[in-house]
């Protein structure tokens, strides 16, 4: 089922986006692909600093390794913009190419795919922030501390399915006191292709804390991890 919504994928998100096009005016579609591509900026350097450094210094396995290993999970995610419906491949890559042992997978992995969603808190926040900017509202201190916070609750909140990071905004927008209907109608036309990325960074965070789980459980199997021949004589 999956795969057949994929290959109709494009084609809703062309539409989408050519609703934002025709209906909006140029200044408003800029502003929004500043959006985009800051999502994206800040989804990569996520990944690379915060996912990379975490793996280093937790585990001290090969960074490049795993983003190497982790590419089918992430293109899987990218595609279907849902943890949800990436959690069997972020399974088997964790499984069969990661070297995390059954038992802490399946713990972790459904576990992170509902509550850890760094990509989504990311989204929510930027977002925010966008929107206050756009608005000329004045953000103080306490409304950054606020907005930190209830990102964090939001995104921890929002089920692992396409677009509920969007719904979820709501929740954060009013938390500062800024419109959240309207703009979530704004978003919502290019939200697709910023939940896509966002999806991809909950998934990598979820492969993530299971290595780092497994290698503290003294369970991963670094001989697959590593790709180097088992040492267990048959
Ligand atoms: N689509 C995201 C996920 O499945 C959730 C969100 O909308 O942010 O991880």
């Amino acid at each position: 089922m999956t795969g057949l919504i994929m290959k109709f994928a494009p084609i809703g998100v062309f539409g989408l986006i050519a609703w934002v096009a025709g209906t909006q005016d140029s200044e408003l579609l800029v502003s929004l692909l500043q959006l985009i591509a800051c999502l994206y900026l800040a989804c990569i350097l996520h990944i690379i600093i915060v996912y990379g450094g975490l793996l280093k210094f937790a585990t001290g396995l090969s960074v490049f390794k795993f983003f190497k290993k982790i590419v089918p999970a992430q293109l899987m995610a990218y595609s279907t913009a849902s943890s949800a419906a990436t959690l069997p491949v972020t399974m088997q890559v964790a499984e069969t190419k990661l070297g995390v042992s059954k038992v802490t997978s399946s713990f972790v992995l459904p576990l992170g795919t509902t509550v850890n969603m760094d990509g989504t808190a990311l989204y929510q926040g930027i977002c925010v922030i966008f929107v206050a900017n756009g608005l000329g509202y004045d953000l103080t201190t306490a409304d950054y501390v606020t907005i930190v916070l209830t990102s964090t609750l939001a995104s921890i909140g929002s089920a692992g399915v396409p677009g509920a990071g969007l719904i979820m905004l709501s929740l954060v927008l009013s938390s500062v006191g800024l419109p959240s209907a309207e703009v979530i109608g704004l978003i919502a036309g290019v939200d697709r292709i910023m939940d896509m990325m966002r999806t991809t960074v909950n998934v990598t965070g979820d492969s993530v804390v299971a290595l780092i789980v497994d290698k503290h459980e003294k369970t991963l199997n670094e001989e697959m991890f590593n790709d180097a021949p088992s040492t267990v004589s048959s």
